[in-house]
């Protein structure tokens, strides 16, 4: 049986780092195994910088995506040798990118950006490939696009899942009968038209989970700069402590309001075929990480989730009606054609307030979209807190410098969206508490 790994942008982020991804290849020696990896550090967010310069033509796409071309060549002269193949192979990948830039940009905004960005993962995978085999792990490039098949919704692509499942089995084993490894890129697919796609950012996670469910993993183990999966974000809380045992529920429920370490849509494929998923560090490569898998009912400690840059939309009839059923059906048809994602909500009798992702642009269109019948009052710069397993002091201890807009508990769940105190009010308080 075979393994799925998937190594992401930080453990790729320098020559240093591919070295030690492939120490950690070599120590475990796995049998069987395809190797997802996403762009190296911070590509995307650089070649998104490339996208948005050819749009509005600035003038400065090239520099950009020369700058980003420079980055790897300059990986790459300390992992090889100048005569060797890997420079023409990348050079060949990356010619493509400037084909994109050469033409006016496309009306498509969405389309153009995918044939930009996946360049990222294209070459990282083109590297990595060549320097296992360098180091004598031998070692088999395959095209994610040949196998990961998705809808024309560029930017975020729907799988689809019997095409992808028949490419995977047709085009995998063969591959891993030929060499041990398998090297692929996350984040991409293809369009049947052959177009290339991406699946949200983010979505390496989901392109392991994708390949994992088709080919029917034994596990899938991701590789980040953590020791597994934390109970908080260690960028904003400090005592956090890693959860050793994750069910698949406990995991759904953290990643779909934003924790960060795993892309939300990564366990249900897994779930589904009962693949257990492993959260490791490849800094310490052999300690045991964390455990997602069924049937773990571990007490948990409380877990929080913050998601940052939310907005409340108050929205409230213009006539002072009833919000009834039909009226509900209207608004969420079209958030959900505007693919604004509804967090929380609430109502009273003539209005109704749902918190979501602060996209001015989305929100815009959505408030325009109903101004026959509602009015709607934005509310920004908020933030949604959740809660696993909250206790009372966790949740005293949250509440500190913040007010509650919104709270909301169902079971053993808290949710709130709060505002900061701004730091002017926090010292009058702090002052007038002091005082007894
Ligand atoms: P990748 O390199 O695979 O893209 P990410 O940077 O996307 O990895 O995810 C790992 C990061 O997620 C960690 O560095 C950490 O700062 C952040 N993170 C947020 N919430 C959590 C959590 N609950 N547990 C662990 N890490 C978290
Ligand atoms: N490279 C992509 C991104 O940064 C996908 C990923 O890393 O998961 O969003
Ligand atoms: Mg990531």
């Amino acid at each position: 049986m075979m393994k799925v790994f998937k190594f992401g942008g930080a453990s790729l982020r320098d020559a240093a780092n591919i070295q030690n991804v492939a120490n950690i290849l070599k120590q475990l020696n796995e049998e069987s195994l395809v190797v997802v990896v996403s762009a190296m550090g911070k590509t995307t967010n650089a070649l998104e910088a490339v996208v948005d310069a050819h749009v509005k033509q600035t003038g400065e796409a090239y520099n950009l995506y020369n700058a980003f071309k420079e980055q790897h060549y300059s990986i790459m002269r300390e992992l090889f040798d100048p005569s060797e193949s890997v420079f023409t192979e990348v050079n060949d990948t990356l010619v493509e990118g400037e084909w994109v830039l050469d033409e006016l940009p496309s009306e498509h905004y969405d389309f153009m950006y995918d044939q930009i960005v996946c360049m990222g993962e294209l070459v990282s995978s083109k590297i990595v490939t060549a320097y296992f085999n360098k180091v004598g792990l031998a070692t088999s490039w395959l095209d994610a696009r040949d196998v990961v098949t998705t809808d024309n919704t560029f930017r975020e692509g729907w799988v689809i899942w019997d095409k992808t499942k028949a490419n995977a089995l047709k085009n995998v084993p063969p591959l891993l009968k030929k060499s041990r490894l398998v090297v692929t890129q996350g984040f991409i697919g293809s369009t049947s038209e052959n177009f290339t796609t991406t699946l949200g950012r983010e979505g390496s996670d989901y392109s392991a989970a994708i390949f994992s469910h088709c080919l029917d993993a034994e596990s899938m183990t991701v590789w980040k700069d953590v020791p597994g999966v934390l109970n908080a974000d260690p960028r904003i809380f400090d005592n956090t402590t890693k959860l050793d045992r994750l069910s698949y529920r406990e995991a759904i429920e953290m990643t779909y309001y934003g924790a960060q370490v795993i892309h939300p849509k990564t366990i249900k494929p897994l779930q589904n075929k009962n693949i257990p998923m492993f959260v490791k560090s490849f800094l310490d490569p052999t300690a045991p990480g964390t455990e997602i898998s069924s049937d773990i009912d571990d007490l948990y400690p409380p877990i929080i989730v913050v998601e940052k840059n939310q907005a409340l939309l108050h929205i409230s009839t213009l006539d002072y009606s009833f919000v009834a059923e039909h009226h509900m059906a209207r608004l969420f048809g079209k958030a959900a054609d505007l693919r604004i994602f509804v967090n929380m909500m609430q109502n009273t009798a003539v209005s109704f307030t749902i918190c979501v992702p602060n996209v001015p642009d989305r929100i815009e269109k959505f408030i325009e979209g109903i101004s026959d019948e509602f009015k709607v009052k934005v509310e920004s710069g908020l933030e949604l807190i959740t809660v696993r397993h909250y206790t009372e002091e966790t949740i005293a201890s949250l509440k500190k410098n913040k007010v509650v807009l919104f709270e909301e508990r169902i079971r053993n769940t808290l949710h709130m969206v709060v505002k900061n105190v701004p730091l002017i009010e926090r010292k009058a308080v702090e002052i007038a508490g002091s005082k007894n």
